[in-house]
């Protein structure tokens, strides 16, 4: 059956409606995955609903109140059983490829979104299993980063992308030229550009060989592109063992 993320947010309408829309709209509507949102607002016990409050020992901004969190995972786990939980931060590990393909393996995922100057940190000690930040950034909350999140997931999720190769031969991915040119460890890459109609745009052709027709050509121009490319925008990603395992020349150079 399908994946199932639970979002915790005080913006559950912006989150409903984002993933309305393109291939995760599709998933939802085929079942093949679920999106929950839950507004920690109706968790809150006081007249006036109130989820954040100043913090101890003073300065700026106000910090999400435990209580209201933990009584709607709890609810939610109730309802609908237990799930993996995940805090949004600035402050976790960042969310990758390598990350995403790891919570495709998950059921059922709770994301958790702070906002404010972020949730009260026994949150994080006690409740959650693990904490995921976007990147080196700082978001007005998480509802953009556990958008991210689900999008990069549910992709991987079998049936949700029309072309299953095409996730294996994404950018980042270990799939598709991983078997042909490197071993698995040796990393993962950018993908080569793509370019469709018209052949030429004000003086602007596509590369001859895309029009030839001749598919080893195109299989050995698109590694040339995916490793050139690698090679000269991500340097972090430039797999170690490509010098090693004997890096085309063109590479070296
Ligand atoms: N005071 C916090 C700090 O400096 O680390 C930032 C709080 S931020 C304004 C409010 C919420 O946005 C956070 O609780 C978190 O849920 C979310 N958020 C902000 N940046 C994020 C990032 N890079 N990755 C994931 N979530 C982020």
């Amino acid at each position: 059956s399908g994946q199932a993320f639970e979002v915790f947010t005080l913006f559950p309408e912006a989150v409903a409606g984002f993933l309305r829309g393109g291939l995760i709209g599709k998933a939802l509507t085929r079942e093949l995955v679920s999106v929950h949102c839950t507004d920690y607002r109706e968790f809150a016990t006081d007249r006036y609903r109130t989820v954040d409050d100043a913090p101890y020992g003073g300065g700026p901004g106000m910090v999400m109140k435990i209580e209201p969190v933990v009584a709607a995972l709890e609810h939610v786990t109730r309802l609908r059983g237990p799930m993996h939980r995940i805090l949004l931060t600035p402050a976790g590990p960042r969310f990758d490829q390598r990350v995403a393909e790891r919570l495709a393996g998950v059921p059922r995922i709770g994301l958790l979104c702070g906002r404010y100057e972020g949730i009260d940190d026994r949150v994080r000690e006690h409740f959650v299993d693990e904490c995921l930040s976007l990147g080196d950034f700082v978001l007005n909350g998480g509802e953009v980063a556990a958008l991210a999140i689900i999008e990069a997931v549910a992709r991987l999720r079998e049936g949700v992308l029309g072309n299953p190769d095409s996730a294996a031969r994404d950018s980042f991915s270990l799939g598709d030229m991983s078997q042909e040119a490197c071993s698995r460890e040796q990393g993962a890459w950018l993908e080569h550009p793509h370019f469709t109609r018209p052949p030429e745009f004000r003086g602007l052709g596509v590369p001859d060989v895309l029009l030839g027709g001749d598919h080893a050509d195109v299989a050995h121009w698109r590694r040339e592109q995916a490793w050139r490319r690698t090679w000269a925008l991500r340097p972090d990603l430039r797999p170690q063992r490509w010098l090693a395992a004997g890096a085309p020349l063109y590479l070296v150079a």
